[in-house]
């Protein structure tokens, strides 16, 4: 088995493609799956590894411009961010800087 330049276009492209040295040993035919991972070092296709991508993005999609007042329950599926403009320089909305301050202002007095 040689590596033509067409079935080493066709590593390059499967292996972008996310496919298996496996999937594409078996694509190409003739060839093992050590040769592929052999070759697609030799021609310094990077190899590829799982990283799990953060999730806080998911927990907290407001951005600072809207108000981050927790709504309801973190623990609950229906849990959420105020989402409404926040006040200049303040992390919540109007009412939500109300009840914080209110809030503070409670805590500290008693
Ligand atoms: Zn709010």
């Amino acid at each position: 088995m040689e590596w033509t330049e067409e079935r080493v276009e066709t590593l390059k492209t499967l292996w972008g493609e996310g496919l298996s040295a496996r999937q594409i040993a078996e694509t190409l035919g003739g060839v093992t799956r050590n040769a592929v991972i052999g070759k697609a070092h030799r021609m310094g296709l990077s190899t590829r590894t799982e990283t799990p991508k953060p999730r806080l993005s998911v927990l907290n999609p407001v951005t600072d411009r809207l108000c981050q007042w927790p709504i309801g329950n973190p623990d609950e599926a229906e849990f959420h961010f105020c989402g409404q403009s926040a006040e200049t320089g303040r992390p919540y909305c109007e009412s939500h800087c109300t009840m914080a301050y209110r809030q503070t202002s409670d805590s500290s007095a008693a």
